[in-house]
């Protein structure tokens, strides 16, 4: 796949680059070539999601970092260390875990006084675009559980009213899979000011036990159920925090 030109103009959205019938692989191959928004020609690399296909549990960060950016990987920068730490306390295995991020380029701004890259937010045009990506993934995937990590992440799945601070830590019923939790992203426990973070450690790392502990309650039964009810890789432009869920319902058959 060819690098993209910094100068070309962005479509729009990932849609137009998800190639027919999607796999994984082919996905991954794909994602280096979009230029569905501008941040195309922000980050050094698309960071595509990674993990079993069979993985029970998918976990949805923000965007990745300045290291995730450099190394083309998701989650290998300290919040994936620390949300490693926590899926060991929480009893989940990790190789039964697929990572990926609701933006999949790095967005930043240079630092005046430094070479620092700065993190940016993500807009809600930015995730929109990328979206196709991450609901192909999970059409794949078909995970029993998502774990949608910050506000970006949740506002994406669960729709832009979502407040991860109300519902933190609770399994929430979605088409997209059997339970989506919500919690804190690990980057913002590591960035707690010093009289809050053990506080902020604690109260992350209990949510992901609560994860561990539904996962552990969950009957093969269920998890049958719904990994037979074939989810339809998804390639249009609309986005459940907009008005399009039944276009999600309805691609799903
Ligand atoms: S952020 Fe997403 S939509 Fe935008 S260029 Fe990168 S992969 Fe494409």
């Amino acid at each position: 796949m060819t690098k993209p030109r910094r100068t070309a103009k962005p479509t729009g959205s990932a849609a137009d680059f998800i190639p027919p019938r999607p796999t994984l692989a082919k996905l991954r191959a794909a994602s280096k070539g979009c230029q569905g928004c501008d941040l195309f020609k922000v980050g050094t690399q698309t960071v595509f999601g990674e993990g079993p296909s069979s993985a029970h549990v998918m976990v949805v960060g923000e965007q990745p970092g300045d290291m995730e950016d450099r190394a083309g990987k998701p989650f290998v920068g300290p919040s994936g260390k620390l949300l490693d730490r926590a899926f060991d306390g929480a009893g989940i295995d990790r190789d039964d875990v697929y990572v990926t991020n609701a933006v999949k380029h790095f967005k930043w701004a240079k630092d005046a006084r430094s070479a620092r890259r700065i993190h940016k937010t993500p807009n809600a045009g930015e995730i929109r675009a990328c979206f196709p990506w991450l609901r192909n993934e999970i059409a794949l995937v078909q995970p029993q559980v998502i774990v949608c990590l910050g506000a970006t992440a949740a506002k994406a799945l669960l729709g832009r009213t979502f407040s991860v601070m109300k519902s933190r830590g609770i399994p929430i019923e979605s088409e997209l899979a059997p339970a989506v939790f919500a919690t804190v992203h690990p980057s913002s426990v590591l960035r707690a000011p010093p009289d809050q973070r053990v506080r902020a450690e604690k109260m992350f790392m209990a949510d992901i036990r609560a994860v561990g502990r539904h996962m552990a309650n969950a009957s093969p039964r269920k998890q049958t159920t719904h990994r037979a009810r074939k989810l339809t890789p998804w390639s249009t432009t609309a986005h459940p925090s907009g008005t399009s869920s039944a276009s999600i319902r309805s691609s799903r058959g």
